[in-house]
């Protein structure tokens, strides 16, 4: 991959995706995976066009925003221009923003309680729309954070699909920042095995690589592509 861009303002990026994209394929050959199973999120909140831009033309098709009115403001533009772009919304979520959730992105990695789960199941059923969803698992039981507490990880996903009908394909989690990430992978790949679920959301800039030896199939880079937020 070539760095196109000269100048400072966008020069930055397209290198930083391809390096992003050498440890990726350096990760995935340590853990002996193919590199097709580990999916890079690109999360591009608090970026403009101006700077993503950039990444699409170097290839990069999928990206992450944490805010549904953000990504609302800034990405049907980009789609209509790029049709194959996919959006995956990796923020928390409130259900009177289920129904914008739903129009916008292809997946929903922040599905954590009931109320989420309804509203949810109503959109997806009347725009007929099938955005992937993971369950987001608050696996340092922190207070601050959003997603449901490892002990109730079962009976909740057993819920999604038996109360409001959801496929759920994956968990999510993000790890206390002052911990070794390691243990909250781990976790978070048992909870899903037993579950039956296969896809697992975890990684960003600072662990993608330990993500991906621990099972991750979605990396979530913001910082290591875009630069400091
Ligand atoms: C911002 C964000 C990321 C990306 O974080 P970086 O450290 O910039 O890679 C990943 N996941 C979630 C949920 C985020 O909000």
């Amino acid at each position: 991959m070539t760095d196109e861009n000269d100048g400072p303002v966008t020069g930055h990026s397209p290198n930083a995706l391809a390096a992003v994209e050498a440890e990726i394929a350096r990760a995935c050959k340590d853990a002996r995976r193919d590199r097709a199973s580990v999916t890079l999120i690109a999360v591009s909140k608090t970026f403009d066009a101006d700077a993503i831009i950039p990444v699409i033309d170097a290839g990069q098709r999928v990206f992450g925003e944490n805010r549904v009115q953000e990504a609302k403001g800034k990405w049907p533009a980009l789609t209509s221009v790029y049709p194959d772009i996919v959006l995956h919304l990796i923020g928390p979520l409130q259900s009177n923003k289920a129904k914008e959730a739903v129009a916008l992105f292809d997946a929903i990695h922040s599905v954590d309680r009931p109320s989420i789960c309804q509203a949810l199941a109503k959109e997806i059923e009347s725009q007929n729309k099938h955005p992937e969803l993971f369950v987001q698992i608050n696996t340092g039981e922190e207070p601050q954070k959003a997603g449901i507490a490892p002990g109730e990880a079962d009976a909740f996903i057993a819920s999604c699909r038996d109360t409001y009908g959801l496929t759920i394909s994956g968990l999510m989690c993000i790890p206390p920042v002052d911990e070794p990430p390691a243990a909250h992978f781990a976790l978070t790949a048992k909870i899903a095995a037993r579950n039956g679920l296969t896809k697992l959301s975890m990684g960003m800039s600072a662990d993608f690589a330990n993500a991906i030896m621990l099972g991750a199939t979605h990396v979530r880079v913001g910082s290591a592509i875009f630069g400091h937020r």
